[in-house]
């Protein structure tokens, strides 16, 4: 066995670990106080949460249709879960005011933030149900802190990952299911800066997955055409390529070429984490193609100049000498398809 002296051990890491030893001071042990559902389980609150999620399966509203497919009766969403238990608006406020109630899960957040580790993001989030909720089962929710992590390095910053152990209990007080949250407290000032620019030489992008289906696409866009994949039985347009028409069923099929022109759908700006091979912030449109499919792929230009509905006009990228891509300009002095100019 080796002992090493404390001197041996670098004071910051001495540090960390009674550090550490003070945060697991708090595992095993009630991270709040038990929480009770204001409201029994019922219909209208599932109705809306299936509606907003346009959920139309029949278990959830419909008595008749639930009993036959074996249960008791109507059930509730499996994710609806938590929102039995959550606590409204109200007691939101009074927490953001400082207000809280004193509990040993704001007594550990206080230690992880008094040491620099303010920031916060939520990594996990796990259910176990044991079985589904009915009309009128009354909750509650127990929660544990579980574990807290050493000191990790993350993209972030530095921070502790902490995971709480939510069981939630019925009427009769047995489990019906089981949730792991896990959040990471994080010191956002020590988080790495980008220390070396990645290159956005286009021929250090990955290379796109090129299979029997989509083979085609790709070699068009090599001689810099733009082309369709097209039923030849019933004539629909798709994209991506696939081996079957989605409306007919044939697996015939031919190229069709395209205009090049389109509208913006729909954008993305990725700022994080940087590729190599891209330049950054790097804009993504999904682009409503004239044809009437729909294409993703780079924005030539500025974020700052797209718009939904803006035109667009294709334009080619030649990467490495072996792969060439699409990407999209604006449409200078043509009339926008959504804002007319007078
Ligand atoms: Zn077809």
């Amino acid at each position: 066995m080796v002992r090493l002296s404390a001197t041996a051990i670098p004071a910051e890491a001495a540090d960390g670990d009674a550090f550490l030893a003070r945060l697991r001071e708090f595992v095993g042990i009630e991270a709040t106080p038990t929480r009770y559902a204001q409201d029994a389980v019922n219909q209208p609150m599932i109705r809306h949460f299936v509606e907003a999620l346009g959920d139309e399966n029949p278990i959830y509203v419909d008595e008749r249709a639930a009993i036959a497919t074996g249960r008791d009766g109507i059930v509730a969403p499996p994710p609806m879960l938590s929102t039995w238990l959550m606590v409204g608006y109200k007691a939101h406020k009074t927490a953001a005011s400082g207000k809280a109630p004193d509990s040993p899960m704001a007594r550990l957040l206080g230690l992880l933030a008094d040491a620099g580790f303010v920031g916060v993001v939520a990594t996990d989030d796990e259910h176990e149900y044991v079985r589904e909720l009915r009309l009128g089962d009354e909750l509650k929710m127990t929660t544990v802190i579980e574990d807290v992590s050493a000191r990790k390095i993350t993209g972030l910053g530095p921070g502790h990952f902490v995971t709480t152990l939510r069981t939630y209990t019925d009427q009769h007080d047995e489990v019906v299911a089981r949730q792991r949250f896990r959040i990471l407290r994080f010191d956002p000032s020590k988080a790495k800066r980008a220390a070396e620019p990645v290159s956005a030489d286009p021929g250090l992008r990955h290379k796109p997955f090129i299979l029997r289906d989509n083979e085609f696409w790709f070699s068009a866009a090599a001689q810099r055409r733009l082309v369709i994949q097209a039923c030849s039985d019933c004539g629909m347009l798709r994209h991506p390529p696939g081996p079957i028409c989605p409306r007919c069923h044939s697996y015939a099929w031919h190229e069709q070429e395209a205009t090049g022109r389109g509208t913006v759908h729909s954008y993305v700006v990725s700022h994080h984490p940087k590729a190599p091979g891209y330049d950054y912030p790097l804009t993504v449109l999904l682009v409503d193609l004239e044809e009437g499919t729909r294409l993703i792929a780079d924005f030539a230009g500025r974020t700052e100049e797209v718009e939904i509905g803006m035109p667009v006009q294709v334009e080619w990228l030649d990467y490495d000498g072996e792969l060439t891509l699409p990407r999209f300009r604006a449409v200078t002095g043509a009339p926008s398809l959504e804002k007319e100019d007078h």
